[in-house]
C-alpha cells in the first residue's frame, strides 16, 4: 500500500465512526451538533473539510473547482457516496430553489425554506443571491443564516 492509499484508508476508517446508517433512506448520517447541518471533519493537521465533500473525494474522485457536491437524498448530513453527485453552481441554485423555494402565494418563509437557505449558503451561494431567489431582504437571509430565526 502506498502513502496515499494508506492515508485514504485511515481517513475512511475515521469517517466510518462518525456516521450512523439510516435504515429508512440508506443515508450515512453524520452526527452533527444540529440537525440539517453539514458534517465537518478535521483532516490531517490542516483545517476542517465538509464531510460530504471528503466522502466524495475519497470514494469517487476529484471535485473540479467549478463543481459542487450535491445530495440526491436532500439530506445535508448524509455522506453516503452513492447519494452524492457533482453539479455546477447553476445546477446547485436550481436544485436549492426546486427543493425549497416558497410558492409565490405564501408570504412568510417556512422552516423548510429557512433550511434550504442555510443549505444553499453553505453551498457557496451569496446572501444577496439568496435574498433575490426567495424574495426577502438580505437582512432576513442574514438572520436565518446566523440562526436568529428558525434556530431549531
Ligand atoms: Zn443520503
Amino acid at each position: 500500500m502506498n502513502d496515499i492509499e494508506s492515508k485514504r484508508e485511515k481517513l475512511l476508517q475515521k469517517m466510518s465512526k462518525k456516521w450512523d446508517l439510516s435504515e429508512l433512506t440508506g443515508c450515512h448520517v453524520w452526527r452533527t451538533p444540529l440537525p440539517g447541518e453539514y458534517g465537518r471533519m478535521r483532516v490531517g493537521g490542516g483545517g476542517r473539510m465538509y464531510a460530504h465533500r471528503l466522502s466524495y473525494l475519497l470514494n469517487k474522485g476529484d471535485i473540479p473547482s467549478d463543481m459542487n457536491v450535491l445530495h440526491q437524498c436532500d439530506n445535508p448530513q448524509c455522506v453516503n457516496p452513492e447519494h452524492l453527485f457533482l453539479g455546477t453552481q447553476r445546477e446547485n441554485v436550481e436544485d436549492c430553489m426546486r427543493k425549497g423555494r416558497k410558492p409565490p402565494t405564501v408570504r412568510k418563509l417556512t422552516a423548510h425554506s429557512a433550511d434550504s437557505i442555510r443549505r444553499c449558503w453553505n453551498n457557496g451561494i451569496k446572501q444577496t443571491e439568496l435574498a433575490a431567489l426567495w424574495n426577502v431582504s438580505v437582512q432576513h437571509v442574514n438572520n436565518i443564516i446566523n440562526g436568529r430565526k428558525w434556530a431549531s
